[in-house]
């Protein structure tokens, strides 16, 4: 196995042809394509709304690292999800956390700052966090789904990072709500009980409403405002 040198320039043209070489490829396909090119540096990012990805992963690198940021907001559902993917799963669950505390924060910054700006919550609670998490890492793996909302529609399967200057890898973006379902079916993965709840997508817990029928799955996240995404993936 040929490992690459963390070198930018290079991690950009191996971005650019994975894309294009495995648009179409199976999701094993897809990581095993990553393990090939990054060995022990790439990493696979969870929200714990269920543990797809990291199951696909472990399927490819038994101990393969899952960063879970625990923003302080959680449900205690996904605590719990992320407790049993631990337990269960041949993957290094590794939990980061912001700076502050929910409480240092509320005294820096004012109680509920994220209903007064929850862009600035959001960076200080995921955003930096997690870009600190993954200077570790040549490339990361995320659960991202082109029909999970509309700004998700061109995710590429690889694609390059140039805010982190790593390499992202979408493993399941051209799957449908059917081929998870599917996949959680056959392979008994590990689930957030709130999707069984109303949830079309789990998130903080203040920040989090069910959906009602006919909605996008994302229509829960950040309601009322317009805001759609934390920052981590733009
Ligand atoms: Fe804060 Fe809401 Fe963002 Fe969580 S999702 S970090 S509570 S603004």
């Amino acid at each position: 196995m040929t490992i690459v040198v963390p070198d930018a320039d290079h991690l950009r043209r191996l971005a650019e042809r994975g894309a294009s070489d495995l648009e179409g490829a199976a999701a094993l396909e897809i990581l095993t394509w990553a393990d090939e090119q990054f060995g022990t540096t790439w990493c696979v990012t969870s929200s714990m709304e269920d543990s797809v990805v990291p199951h696909l992963a472990s399927r490819v690198r038994a101990g393969v690292d899952v960063v879970f940021l625990d923003t302080g907001y959680h449900f205690p559902e996904t605590i719990g999800t992320r407790d049993a993917v631990a337990a269960t799963l041949p993957v290094t669950v590794k939990t980061i956390t912001p700076r502050q505390t929910v409480a240092e924060q509320d005294a820096s910054f004012g109680a509920r700052l994220y209903e007064r700006n929850p862009d600035q919550c959001c960076a200080l609670r995921k955003v930096t966090p997690l870009r600190n998490a993954l200077k570790d890492y040549t490339a990361w793996a995320s659960g991202l789904r082109r029909d999970e909302a509309d700004g998700r529609r061109h995710i590429g399967v690889i694609e390059w990072d140039a805010r982190r200057s790593m390499v992202k890898i979408n493993p399941i973006a051209a799957w449908t709500q059917q081929d998870v379902d599917s996949y959680i079916a056959e392979n008994g993965v590990i689930v957030n009980t709130l999707l069984f709840d109303g949830y079309g997508s789990v998130g903080c817990a203040p920040c989090t409403r069910r959906i009602k029928p006919g909605e996008d799955l994302r229509a829960g996240r950040w309601a009322g405002m317009s805001k759609t995404e934390c920052g981590i993936h733009d």
